[in-house]
């Protein structure tokens, strides 16, 4: 039988919100602005999870999709250093792979579904989910098909994350207020316009309108089980704040960033 396994963010405030890391079996989506640390908890997590279970880690491989092309190598080895393993083949326990486009990244599932079949993967990043559907469906009449897509994706996703006994950590980003506002408007109008309303996913992306709504929208909410927001907080602290998980309550940590990854 597979037992779920819970991976530590680096930081014990962090882990202690989540109730002890980030699960496999399940997706898990972290989002908020621009440099509040969503990439350096990707880094620091990859380190963790090659980790002994005592150590907060899964003892396992670890699969990064990077879209912004943000990974950085000396990073992961920065972080090895601090939990004292070895730089070279913390690196090489990373199979990293640039998605170009959505179609790619898709593709990249299914080749890394045959790589997870030998059973020594405990997590999947990707840094970030939305980057290229975004990019590939920007037109007006093509909301309907990316929701589709990323459904897709995501069934795919969920589906991985079962069957191998994997932690699917996503990153996704949220827009700031004012640009949120200006989009709520602009897919309410596209809405009434385009009938785009007799799909339920693409009628609620952008919901809200509070800003603080991930991109992508109700379809990402239903295929991740525990959502966490970032955000930025006092001088260098950071916040994580649990929204919408089904076995925790919503309190926030406080985390900073360090040469080491995310501490406390
Ligand atoms: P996001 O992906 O959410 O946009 P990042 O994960 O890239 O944000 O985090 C960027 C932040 O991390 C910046 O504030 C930067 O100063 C900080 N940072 C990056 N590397 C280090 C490091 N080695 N030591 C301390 N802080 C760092
Ligand atoms: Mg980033």
């Amino acid at each position: 039988r597979k037992r779920v396994v819970r991976i530590s963010t680096g930081s014990k405030q962090f882990d202690s919100i989540l109730g002890g890391g980030f699960q496999s079996m399940s997706i898990s989506e972290v989002f908020g602005e621009f440099r509040c640390g969503k990439t350096q908890l990707s880094h620091t997590i990859s380190v963790i999870a090659q980790l002994p279970v005592e150590l907060g880690g899964a003892n396992g491989k670890v699969a990064y999709i990077d879209t912004e092309g943000t990974f950085r190598p000396e990073r992961i080895a920065q972080i090895a250093e601090r939990y004292g393993v070895d730089p070279e083949a913390t690196q090489e326990n990373i199979a990293y792979a640039r998605a170009l486009n959505s179609e790619h990244q898709l593709e990249l599932l299914n080749t890394l579904s045959r790589e997870f079949s030998g059973g020594a993967f405990r997590l999947l990043v990707i840094d970030s989910i939305m980057n290229c559907f975004r990019v590939d469906y920007c037109g007006r009449g093509e909301l309907a098909d990316r929701q589709q897509k990323l459904n897709q994706f995501l069934m795919k996703l969920a589906h991985m994350a079962e069957e191998f006994n994997v932690c699917v950590l996503m990153v996704s980003i949220i827009l700031s207020s004012f640009l949120f506002g200006m989009l709520y408007s602009y897919l309410t109008l596209l809405a009434q316009t385009n009938q785009v309303q007799s799909d339920p996913g693409a009628s609620s992306l952008f919901a809200g309108a509070d800003g603080r709504k991930p991109v992508g929208g109700h379809v990402l909410a239903h295929a991740s089980t525990t959502r966490v927001l970032l955000r930025k907080g006092r001088g260098e602290e950071r916040v994580a704040k649990i929204q919408d998980s089904p076995d925790c309550p919503e309190r926030e940590a406080i985390y900073i960033i360090t040469n080491g990854g995310i501490n406390d």
